[in-house]
């Protein structure tokens, strides 16, 4: 087998064989750019070390012997010779980019008799010494185990004695001194003489980049990054450039374009008279790479056309690192460049008009997860702050606010114009009309997916959660950190992007879509066959949304409008009411209340189809809790204020009447329209006003009425007829007709399973994949994720959190059956999707795929869908 290969002998195809470095010094070999000639011991090699049991096969010691000479050859120079030794550097290189692993070795091949050669075939003794005491310290650290930080204190301490402050002022003497303390201490650690025989430093060198790949760090960073471990790790044997040669001399890094905005640019630091790992060491301040062109012009020149050739072979952005020996260039290294989103949409934009890659391919190089940065307020990156804690990152974006701890309070604040920060130990659904009035939540406790996070995601808004290190204090109306008291009314500010609480404002940067990311999405849209949908219950949420491209409302939730506090005490009345004409009083306000909210998002959303959802919670959801009832009785009976307390008592016992054993298979959804038809009535009434209203103006409405949580077509059949009656009888009283049609939820597995039937009486399916997931399952959600579902996850029972990523086998099978049957029995039924799942990239691969019209998300999600809706195409 052949275990080694010349860089020219390999190709950038070739990375599973010969690791990425490899692969990439052999492509750039043969497309003619300076690379310093040397070979690469393969990944098979590797495993066969580990088949051999740590033992590198004879065969492939053999090998690596024959392309030294053939490398001896190449250079003219002699591995271990005292006159002209060649020196190489030792590097390792997986198939994938693997910064867990083995430091590089450079200039390899000296000991105390080649160290003169080298001086005196440079001429320079300084240069020799500095070479030779940098491969020991390396070798000793990498190889043989002795800590890096041993060899620093020697220099530092002959730098003090001498009262210098650079390396570079230490002379030939200097440098001899440290040497020899350098040799003592390899002895005093290891019992041995430093090697002497290059041949075999260069076997320890190769054993020790094989022993790496099973190292700790490369291990977890295999694990979190999901790259299987039986890859192995290649090892390059290249012959040294020299940057330590004097001031016409230097080495750098380099993107061919500016990874953080992606402007073409090339974009990089370097360090004169330095070798390899001076840059990232931080021991010199590296200079701006654009000082090159004045410092060496020929040499910039030259980099500026590898650059663009590189740019133009490999048709991306390239990260590269380079070395100058006495002014000629030489190139060590070439990948591609990681970049920011910003940079991703930018680059691949210019790109196709560059005429470098199609627009498919623009489209596949921004990964809709990684746009999610740039579609919310972000903290000014170069803005100073001051931490006191952190969270979870919840919901990404950063908002600053005074901190409230009543989400009535976030309310009426938010309603008078004044920015808040909802500080809670952790919300329910009591709380979404503050959550609605804040800029961001912070909660103590709860995870990524509890209902803070959920619900803040699903509005865009920024959420810091599970921060332990707040202690809340309701009744103080303050929160600790440790020393730290902030009260109500104090600014904070919270990144959700990265779970920092911080103190006072700090100052912000808006998303705004570049013009590069709008042409991007155009792009995926002539691509994608999934139509985008946003959901959104208020004309502010629509506008939004429509801005960021969604082609209707796939899901308008009824029930925030019932929440806000002008509106609550007259839903109240309507639960409480006792006669039928008390609740028709409490409806009719209601009514008016509907129809302003509807006329405003229907006008928003003109032209386009907005599914309109009827009530769906429990009602015991609008009313007090009981425990909060009975305090308040206590209070009220301490005062003698009898009106009030017998209004409380009523309520509690209403409270009490109306309390379940698990709400969410509770009197819900369609149920509730089936038990209390005047609220879906007056529902329904609202939308057709609002919709007669706005067509009379002119406004081309297209309202879909949508009714939940069905399992049987009975209820879909008698709730149709309801919608049809109330909706003919207001267009005959407004003596206009508007186009709308009637479909329903699909969440409950029983639905998917009987889809046919349902489908009789219904225009469109949604899946509601929360509650389908959540019954499917038999899991409650928030119980699930407080309680079991990381465990799940650790454990490797579950892989993913099946209310982010939806569960293909489980529930999507269930969907899949529910769009054949349907679509069986009405071949035209039109199926999205409107659950969490549908902002998710892997979950919108899988709507596609199964045929659905289209997926409905937050607002925010909308240009993620839009994009993860192309890539499932391609
Ligand atoms: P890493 O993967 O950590 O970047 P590399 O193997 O790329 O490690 O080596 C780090 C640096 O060492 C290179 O960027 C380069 O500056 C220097 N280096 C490696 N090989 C040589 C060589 N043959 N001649 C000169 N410098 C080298
Ligand atoms: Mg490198
Ligand atoms: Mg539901």
């Amino acid at each position: 087998t052949k275990y080694v290969y010349k860089f020219n002998e390999g190709r950038a195809s070739m990375k599973n064989l010969l690791g990425g470095k490899g692969a990439n010094l052999a492509e750039m070999m043969h497309i003619g750019l300076p690379v310093p000639p040397g070979f690469t011991v393969t990944t098979e090699a590797c495993t066969r070390y580990y088949q051999e049991g740590g033992k590198i096969p004879g065969e492939v010691i053999e090998q690596v012997f024959e392309a030294l000479e053939s490398l001896e050859e190449t250079t003219g120079k002699k591995f271990g010779s005292s006159d002209n030794p060649l020196l190489v550097s030792v590097r390792s290189g997986a198939p994938v980019s693997m910064p867990g692993m083995m430091d590089t070795i450079l200039n390899l091949g000296l000991n105390d008799a080649t160290v003169e050669g080298l001086a005196r075939s440079t001429g320079d003794r300084r240069f020799a010494y500095d070479c030779y005491r940098r491969f020991i310290q390396m070798f000793a650290d990498v190889v043989l185990n002795v800590e890096h930080e041993r060899f620093e204190e020697i220099i530092s301490s002959v730098k003090n004695k001498k009262g210098i402050n650079y390396d570079t002022d230490l002379t030939a003497e200097d440098w001899q001194e440290v040497l020899e303390s350098y040799k003592n201490l390899v002895v005093k650690h290891t019992g041995r003489q430093f090697p002497q025989d290059p041949k075999d430093q260069l076997v320890m060198a190769v054993e020790a980049v094989f022993r790496s790949w099973n190292n700790q760090r490369a291990i977890v960073y295999r694990k979190i990054n999901k790259i299987p471990d039986d890859l192995g790790t290649a090892v390059n044997v290249q012959a040294m450039v020299f940057g330590n040669m004097g001031e016409d001399s230097g080495t750098g890094v380099a993107f061919t374009r500016n990874p953080s905005t992606g402007e073409r640019e090339i974009y990089g630091e370097f360090l004169l008279n330095a070798q390899g790992e001076d840059v990232v060491a931080g021991i010199r301040t590296p200079k701006n790479i654009k000082e090159l062109r004045s410092i060496m012009p020929d040499v910039y020149k030259q980099l500026e056309d590898v650059c663009s050739l590189l740019e133009r072979h490999y048709r991306d952005m390239q990260d590269i690192e380079f070395t100058v020996e006495k002014g000629k260039l030489y190139l060590l290294q070439t990948r591609s460049g990681k970049r920011t989103a910003e940079a991703a949409v930018k680059i691949a934009v210019d790109m196709v008009k560059e005429g470098l890659i199609s627009k498919e391919e623009a489209v596949l190089r921004v990964s809709p997860e990684h746009v999610t940065s740039l579609l919310h307020r972000r903290i000014d990156p170069n803005a100073k702050v001051e931490v006191i804690a952190k969270g979870l990152p919840a919901s990404p974006g950063a908002a600053s606010g005074q901190v409230v701890f009543s989400p009535d309070e976030a309310e009426t604040l938010g309603q008078q114009g004044h920015k808040v920060i909802l500080v809670r130990t952790e919300t329910t659904p009591d709380d979404i009309h503050g959550i609605v009035m804040a800029q961001g939540v912070l909660t103590s406790r709860g995870g990524m997916t509890s209902h803070a996070a959920v619900v803040a995601r699903g509005m865009g808004k920024p959420c810091v959660c599970g921060c332990e290190a707040l202690s809340i204090d309701y009744k103080n109306e303050e929160f600790r950190v440790g020393e730290l008291v902030v009260k109500k009314g104090d600014i904070i500010s919270i990144d959700g992007s990265t779970g920092k609480v911080m103190l006072g404002e700090v100052p912000m940067i808006d998303p705004v879509l570049s013009e590069e990311f709008r042409e991007l999405l155009k792009w995926a849209d002539e691509i994608r066959r999934l139509s985008v949908r946003a959901n959104a219950d208020t004309p502010q949420d629509a506008k939004l949304a429509r801005d960021f491209g969604a082609e209707g409302i796939g899901l308008c939730r009824t029930e925030h409008m019932f929440m806000g506090q002008d509106r609550l005490p007259i839903v109240q009345q309507m639960i409480m009411a006792t006669t039928r004409e008390e609740r028709e009083r409490a409806l009719e306000k209601l009514l008016v209340f509907q129809r302003q909210d509807f006329e405003g998002i229907l006008e928003a959303m003109h032209d386009l189809p907005v599914t309109i959802r009827l009530l769906d919670p429990p009602l015991h959801e609008f009313l007090p809790d009981a425990e909060e009832l009975v305090d308040e009785i206590a209070q009220l009976k301490a005062k003698g204020d009898m009106d009030g307390l017998k209004e409380k008592q009523e309520m509690l016992k209403k409270v009490k009447a109306l309390r379940e054993f698990n709400p969410m298979l509770g009197l819900r959804g369609c149920r509730l329209g089936i038990l209390y038809p005047e609220i879906y009535e007056m529902q329904v009434r609202a939308i057709f006003q609002a919709a007669c209203n706005l067509a009379k103006k002119g406004v081309k409405v297209i309202p879909e009425v949508e009714i939940p949580l069905v399992s049987n077509a009975n209820e879909l059949k008698q709730l149709r007829k309801l919608v049809e009656n109330v909706a003919s009888q207001v267009m005959d009283e407004e003596g206009v007709k508007v186009e709308y049609s009637i479909g329903t939820m699909i969440e409950i597995p029983r639905a998917c399973i009987t889809a046919d039937e349902i489908a009789e009486y219904a225009d469109f399916f949604s899946f509601g994949t929360n509650d389908l997931t959540q019954t499917t399952y038999g899991f409650s959600r928030d119980d699930a994720e407080a309680k079991f579902l990381p465990q799940y996850i650790n454990q490797k029972i579950l892989q993913e959190d099946p209310f982010i990523v939806l569960d293909r086998k489980g529930v999507g099978t269930l969907m899949k059956t529910a769009v054949e049957l349907g679509r069986k029995v009405k071949e035209n039924l039109a199926v999205g999707i409107c659950g969490e799942h549908g902002g998710e990239p892997n979950s919108i691969e899988f709507c596609h795929e199964i045929g659905l019209d289209y997926v409905s998300c937050s607002p925010y999600r909308v240009p993620i869908a839009r994009l993860a809706a192309a890539h499932a195409v391609l």
